[in-house]
């Protein structure tokens, strides 16, 4: 368990970086910002947010809701 011990111990280094659970794309822009697209309800509340770059819906807990959601999006045009 050693092992783990160590990786647990890198962790400081891993929030600099923020990659999309689903496509792994870096989703880190700064320490206030993110490149997340946030989806609020209609009191504005923050529910979850899409990925900028694969468009997969999330809730707050990272849980995929809508996997590369795209399609809904382009359903507009
Ligand atoms: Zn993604």
């Amino acid at each position: 368990m050693e092992v783990l011990k160590q990786s647990l111990s890198d962790t400081p280094k891993k929030t600099a970086k923020d990659p999309c659970p689903v496509c792994n794309y870096d989703l880190h822009l700064n320490e206030v910002r993110s490149k997340r697209i946030g989806i609020v309800d209609n009191s504005d509340r923050v529910v979850g947010w899409i990925c900028y770059k694969c468009k997969t819906e999330f809730d707050m807990e990272d849980l995929v809701i809508v996997l590369f959601s795209e399609e809904e999006i382009r359903g507009e045009a």
